[in-house]
């Protein structure tokens, strides 16, 4: 089986409504910034990934602009209980003769009710087949070659759309990696300065105990403070287990009485003084 883009068809993937796209949105809005950073970056922090160059978006497919021309709307008439339960229905001209007759006889007759517009006529004569579907609401008709285009584009998109989201949780990756190596590193300079365990924590403030993300998250308005895990003394400054390097107390306790695991890395300015970081 082929599996070249260029040479999708619908024996591949059926078409179905869904992949019908309107031409008018805008998929350009997506951006990949500082891409070549962003790559580099995930080089040297050992994150892989699958990408070469900026993606873009799919062009639209120009055969299928006309589809959107209010001629191609089937009349309600269609709707028969066997079609209107199904999401989309391939139909040649032996499928629905009766359709299909009725479609021309009602053509002829009501200049200003289209069933079928000329083209799909003509392509169902040609024993061409064409897709009936529902969309927004409206029994519509496509040709083969708009089916195939659709999917084609649809595929196509659905690739682009992915490598957005990629890259954004690449982006998220290296951000952690960062932090995760700024922590360590600076978690190596407090051992040295303290020479007792200890770890990071941020303490619990009333409203993130009303908030629903407050587990494992290090909230940029909260600063992680270095919590002493053995007593401590330097000069007249003498602390026990469980305080903070800096004093600070809290009512609700720390992030760490929460079976947080997590180590942070520490943002108290008083801390930092007094481990010779700030
Ligand atoms: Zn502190």
């Amino acid at each position: 089986m082929q599996t070249d883009s260029n040479t999708a068809t619908l024996e591949q993937e059926p078409f179905s409504a869904i992949f019908v796209r309107s031409p008018n949105q805008d998929y350009s809005k997506y951006k990949f910034d500082n891409f070549q950073d962003v790559l580099q970056l995930a080089a040297e922090y050992g994150i892989a990934h699958e990408f070469t160059d900026i993606p873009v978006p799919p062009e639209y497919p120009s055969e299928c602009l006309e589809f959107f021309d209010d001629t191609r709307r089937c009349s309600i008439a269609f709707m028969t209980p066997s079609i209107a339960a199904i999401d989309t229905l391939k139909v040649t001209k032996e499928d629905i003769s009766e359709v299909y007759e009725t479609s021309l006889r009602l053509n002829s007759e009501c200049g200003n009710v289209k069933i079928l517009d000329q083209k799909l006529i003509a392509d169902l004569m040609d024993n061409k087949p064409i897709y009936l579907f529902f969309k927004q609401g409206f029994l519509k008709a496509c040709s083969d070659q708009e089916a195939q285009a659709f999917t084609k584009f649809h595929k196509a998109l659905r690739k682009y759309l992915k490598s957005v989201d990629d890259f954004s949780n690449l982006e998220y990756q290296i951000k952690e990696a960062k932090l995760k190596a700024r922590t360590a590193e600076q978690a190596k300079l407090i051992d040295s300065a303290l020479g007792v365990k200890w770890r990071g924590v941020f303490a619990i403030q009333w409203r993130m105990l009303h908030d629903n993300n407050y587990l494992g998250t290090q909230k940029k308005t909260t600063v992680a403070h270095v919590r002493l895990l053995d007593d401590y003394q330097n000069g007249r400054l003498k602390r026990s287990t469980g305080q903070t390097l800096c004093g600070a107390k809290s009512k609700f306790g720390y992030s760490d009485d929460m079976d947080d695991m997590k180590s942070y890395l520490i943002t108290c300015p008083k801390c930092l003084a007094m481990t010779g970081l700030d």
